[in-house]
């Protein structure tokens, strides 16, 4: 096997590539528009273009592709050969500079939220040169922007590089004034991602998964995560070479694929890459749940990225680790030992502070879907309820500021409160806290609600974007002092910011009802459903503050919010739709035949005048549950018939009608389900799913 650093990134047109297919002068200018996020200047695209296809052509492909990432949150492709016909039985391979700019895929059927009327129905794409291309299955794959002809936004990575820009301009002005030089910042992000391992064949016998990606029944397997001991635990054969599979395809992607685990659940894993710039993160992300899916199918798997897959055990979540450093490459989020540095530290810190409680509506939203609202609040993943946990030093630390008090560190050393004295803050100050939704983890903050299968642009953006709102608002305040007088100034920023917004900060259990009762008390929001949340997104300070940064237009934010509504109504209709079919082709004959048999057995006996109880006991607890469900399914067919007017009342159909009742189908089912012989039950059980697998 070839060692990992001589063929790491070696299917990606990155710098090493470009240096050998480009001409000198034009690499330059590539690394330039790429450093700088500048235009491609249009006299070099045509030699860019083509070296890409040689290039990708020695990979063996065929094919290029546009690649880029809708409002549906999958990536989308349409695959066009490098040919040209030169005459009726000639073609010449070709690949030109516009080609490689802009494409026009015949996008009509994405959604667009009103965006774009179906008269000039084709949006276009548009290369983003600052994340590389690559070649995957015989085909060069372009990173682009997708937008419609006015230049509206109908993807979710347009406003993601939008707030980087944002965040960029205020953290850049914050920091000159407050005489830290730096010209740029890039933020980076490390997402951990979670997945399920199961058995293919079981996979295609259940219609559940293979439609929604979740088990619509299944009543408890006999053992589920009570021993704590899938976590860390071995892995098997099978699922060691499909890791090793995973790994090998990414790192020939330029992906930092580093960690793998067992996670809490049985079938359930974790991949965590080394962090990067936030664009690339996001790409990379896209590439690794391609990766995990397509790499399964190889080893007779298949890897569920859906949140919630199976009742009863933990679901998946996908944790987005964020920071920002300077053009030096210094942590903005790296608390120093130097009491100077540490006032930057603090003033970011504070800015965090107050844009995550001025904004916790927005940041809820960022994760919300019809599969994380069966994480969220269960005991298994962060509550729907948005707080901060820093670890006792920092917040010790805090309230000494706040108050203007001395803060005393653990070791009783004294420390006097003032500029020069700012007290040390250890690195490893943090400890874990696994129930908080946002938590410092000593050099980053850990923002832990995103659901598994989730495209982590939108997070991303709004927390790029809230961040370089309270760093402007800083910025704006501080130009009105004398450079000499800023950092005092900065101090009562800091200590004003706390007395505000502590309320955020809570460092106890996230998962207790103590705290959701405390939050309540404390004003703090709690949206419990997709259908509750996503409303927020034009709330009138809101649309100002993305206008504001350029980040989203008003347009772009009321299409964004209907999209996903309907998007959720949808995924719940389907769910319910699902779950009739189920029920009326397979589940309800099952039971049927099984009652017949235990009804023949009962009449048998009683033909020769033997009673039998345990058999009418057991007829009677199928039947009662089972008259429920028959009435029930036959609501849900009225419900889904009924189709609300507006994309609001959709959602709010789905969360508060269909919901409901389909979780009231499932438990009577799944009690159904105990009291039938396997041979009987339609399904591959719980049990099948989670330990054949
Ligand atoms: P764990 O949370 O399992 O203890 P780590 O703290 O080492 O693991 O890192 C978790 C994730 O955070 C990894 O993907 C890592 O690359 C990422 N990470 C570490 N430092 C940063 C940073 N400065 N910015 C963004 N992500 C980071
Ligand atoms: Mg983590």
């Amino acid at each position: 096997m070839k060692i990992v650093d001589e063929f790491f990134g070696c299917d990606v047109f990155g710098p090493a590539a470009m240096q050998r297919y480009l001409p000198h002068a034009i690499y330059k200018q590539m690394i330039d528009v790429m450093e700088h996020g500048k235009e491609l200047p249009k006299e070099i695209a045509d030699t860019v273009a083509n070296a890409m296809k040689d290039w990708a052509m020695d990979k063996g492909a065929t094919h290029y592709t546009h690649w880029f990432q809708p409002m549906t949150g999958i990536t989308a492709e349409k695959h066009d050969a490098f040919i040209n016909p030169t005459g009726p039985n000639s073609v010449i391979s070709d690949f030109r500079g516009k080609e490689l700019i802009k494409g026009e895929p015949d996008a009509s059927s994405f959604p667009s939220g009103g965006l774009r009327a179906t008269f000039e129905a084709r949006g276009y794409t548009a290369w983003d040169p600052t994340s590389f291309a690559f070649v995957k299955e015989k085909t060069l794959y372009i990173p682009t922007l997708f937008c419609s002809y006015d230049g509206s936004s109908l993807d979710k990575k347009t406003p993601l590089l939008r707030s980087i820009d944002a965040l960029d301009k205020a953290a850049v002005r914050l920091l000159n004034l407050m005489g830290y030089h730096t010209k740029k910042i890039t933020i980076t992000v490390g997402p951990e991602q979670e997945y399920f391992l199961i058995d293919e064949n079981l996979f295609k016998q259940r219609l559940d998964l293979m439609v929604t990606g979740r088990t619509l029944f299944g009543a408890p397997p006999v053992k589920g995560q009570e021993l704590d001991d899938h976590y860390f635990g071995n892995i098997d054969e099978r699922v060691k070479a499909y890791m090793e599979e995973v790994d090998q395809e990414l790192w020939k992607l330029g992906v930092f694929a580093k960690t793998e685990h067992k996670e809490v659940a049985p079938c359930q894993f974790e991949l965590a890459p080394v962090f990067s710039s936030v664009n690339s993160a996001n790409d990379q992300n896209q590439i690794t749940m391609d990766v995990l899916k397509r790499v399964a199918r190889h080893h007779g798997f298949v890897c569920l990225l859906h949140e919630k897959p199976f009742e009863g055990v933990n679901g998946s979540g996908k944790h987005n680790n964020w920071s920002f450093s300077t053009d030096s490459h210094e942590n903005l989020l790296e608390p120093g030992d130097d009491p100077k540095d540490n006032i930057r530290f603090l003033t970011i810190l504070a800015a965090i502070i107050k844009g995550v409680d001025e904004y916790q509506d927005l940041l809820r939203l960022s994760v919300a879907s019809a599969g994380n609202d069966h994480r969220l609040g269960a005991n298994e993943a962060p509550p729907a309820i948005i707080s901060i946990y820093l670890g006792d030093e920092l917040t010790a630390i805090l309230e000494a500021i706040e108050q203007g008090k001395e803060y005393v560190e653990n070791t009783n050393r004294k420390l006097e409160l003032g500029v020069s004295a700012l007290p040390p803050i250890s690195k490893d100050s943090t400890d874990r806290n696994r129930t908080s939704p946002f938590a410092f983890t000593g050099n980053k903050f850990e923002f832990r609600m995103l659901g598994s299968s989730l495209n982590i642009s939108c997070p991303n953006t709004i927390l790029n974007t809230i961040v370089a709102e309270e760093l402007t608002q800083f910025a704006d305040e501080l130009e009105n002092y004398a450079p000499e007088q800023r950092t005092e100034h900065v101090i009562s920023m800091i200590q004003k910011t706390l007395k505000e917004h502590k309320r955020i900060l809570f460092s106890g259990n996230g998962y207790s009802e103590e705290w959701r009762q405390e939050a309540k008390k404390r004003g703090l929001q709690e949206l419990k459903t997709t259908a509750d949340a996503l409303p927020h997104y034009t709330d009138p300070k809101n649309l100002a503050m993305f206008e504001k940064h350029k980040v989203y237009s008003a347009n772009e934010l009321h299409a964004r919010e209907n999209i996903l509504l309907e998007n959720y109504y949808q995924v719940v209709l389907i769910e319910a739709r699902t779950m009739a079919y189920m029920l009326r082709k397979q589940i309800l004959p099952a039971v049927f035949e099984y009652e017949a048999k235990l009804a023949t057995i009962i009449q048998t006996k009683k033909a020769s005048g033997i009673n039998s109880p345990l058999e009418e006991k057991i007829l009677f607890n199928i039947n009662e549950p089972l008259e429920f469900v028959s009435n029930h399914l036959e609501t849900l067919e009225n419900l889904i018939d009924k189709v609300p007017a507006s994309e609001k009342e959709k959602a709010q159909y789905a969360a508060d009608e269909l919901l409901p009742l389909m979780e009231a189908i499932r438990t009577l089912t799944d009690s159904i389900e105990q009291n039938i012989p396997k041979d009987f039950w339609p399904l591959p059980d719980y049990n099948d799913l989670l330990f054949k697998s």
